[in-house]
């Protein structure tokens, strides 16, 4: 068996953040990681300036191999049923199309942890003054003894199952599909990200332009029938934006999505010596925006178990306290009132509302408002219909919520 100071399981940005704090700490960490590496991970790679900013100051230049073409990304253009079209630019410029297969790998590289790949994290046993953690590597069983465990694990964490059985249950779950599209005539701009506020597609409809491509995603309910929702989607591009794509090619994915609990305040931080962190926690920002918050959360979770130990402190007492300023960030995004009189988002969405006429104006604000409705068809919707409308009411977020 192997012993460590920390083991984090999956190898992505948040796993790599944290491995950053830890190794330049001087403490010996394992990263865990399901595939090998390096490995692809369905995301469209637009990184916020935020996130632009901590992968510079972290760990360098992007190298060109760990970007998509087109390279950057200018902003994100919402779109909304009325033909209202709003382009955002990003705050302090363009960012990196990130290409995550290698970006990532670049990342956790640059963290100097050691990796273990094709190993898959399958359970684990807190003893209190250190933590077993079982995995299987190509089908055998292989053990770690770990003083501490973060689990960088994803939005389908097996950590966050571990520590919580009945999680899973307790929140909102989404899937997203995209399809790879050879493009005959395409009039939305490559430069931006592109998002549709629209009930009559879906809860999520996306696309932008990758490799000479163009991308066409939706989200969904579990039992919706994706290539219809995806039919209905490339249709309507091409009838209201003149979209005109060929057949999609046979290499469309998709995924589960813990998409909400951001909007809910069902973070879940973990329990005794095992931390939950990134997207595993629950840290997703609107429009499913996750790298930056992943990026933060990790190092905060990294600087958690070098302070606790300082300090000879708790470590979930810690964690918490530090990541209190993520979880308000992310959660501030979700705030009508801080998206309309602040800035929470990294786009300028009320500069992008004030260059529209009065008409186009109040035109925008109720498709927003018709959108958010379009939750209540959802088994939480609901809940996350009232959250969005209670959030100014609570002041951002509520202590109570986190596991
Ligand atoms: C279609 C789509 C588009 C997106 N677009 C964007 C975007 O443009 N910009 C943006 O910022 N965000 C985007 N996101 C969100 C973003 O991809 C995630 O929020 C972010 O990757 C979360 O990072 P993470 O480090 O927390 O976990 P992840 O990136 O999910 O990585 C988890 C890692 O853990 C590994 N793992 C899982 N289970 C195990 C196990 N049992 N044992 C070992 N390893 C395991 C996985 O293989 C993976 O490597 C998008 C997501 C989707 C689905």
């Amino acid at each position: 068996m192997r012993s460590v100071d920390v083991v984090i399981v999956g190898a992505s940005l948040a796993a790599a953040a944290a491995a950053k704090r830890l190794v330049d700490a001087g403490l010996e960490t394992v990263i865990l990681e399901r595939k090998e590496l390096p490995r692809h991970k369905i995301c469209s790679g637009i990184l916020s300036p935020r996130g632009h900013r901590f992968l510079l100051e972290n760990f360098g230049p992007l190298p060109r191999e760990t970007l998509h073409d087109p390279t950057w990304c200018r902003g994100v253009t919402f779109h909304f049923p009325s033909m209202v079209s709003m382009p955002m630019d990003f705050f302090h410029g363009t960012t990196p199309h990130l290409h995550r297969k290698y970006s990532d790998h670049w990342a956790i590289k640059r963290s100097g942890a050691e990796v273990h790949d094709r190993t898959s994290f399958a359970g684990l046993e807190d003893k209190g003054d250190h933590v077993l953690v079982h995995a299987r590597r190509q089908g055998e069983p292989v053990e770690y003894r770990a003083r501490q465990v973060i689990g960088a694990d994803g939005p389908s964490s097996l950590v966050v199952r571990a520590v919580y059985p009945d999680y899973p249950k307790q929140i909102p779950w989404f899937f997203v599909g995209q399809k790879f599209h050879e493009i005959i005539d395409c009039p939305l701009s490559p430069d931006y990200f592109h998002f549709w506020f629209h009930p009559g597609l879906g809860h999520y409809t996306w696309s932008h332009a990758r490799d000479g491509r163009q991308i066409v995603g939706v989200g969904f309910k579990r039992g919706d029938n994706f290539a219809a929702k995806h039919q209905a989607v490339q249709r309507y591009l091409e009838e209201k934006h003149g979209v005109r794509l060929k057949p999609a090619g046979d290499d469309d994915e998709g995924c589960a999505e813990n998409f909400g609990p951001s909007l809910i305040n069902r973070y879940v931080f973990g329990k005794g010596n095992v931390l939950v962190t990134g997207q595993a926690a629950g840290f997703l920002n609107m429009i499913a925006e996750g790298m930056s918050c992943a990026l933060h959360s990790g190092a905060i979770s990294g600087e958690a178990v070098v302070e606790a130990r300082l300090r000879n402190r708790p470590v979930q007492e810690i964690y918490r306290q530090m990541v209190a300023s993520e979880v308000r960030r992310c959660s501030d995004q979700w705030n009508p009132l801080k998206i309309a009189f602040d800035k929470p988002h990294e786009a300028d969405f009320p500069a992008a509302l004030m260059q529209l006429g009065w008409r186009d104006r109040a035109k925008v604000l109720r498709d927003m408002w018709r959108f958010v409705v379009l939750y209540k068809e959802f088994k939480w919707g609901r809940q996350i219909a009232s959250a969005a409308l209670q959030r100014p009411l609570l002041g951002g977020y509520s202590m109570q919520r986190w596991l």
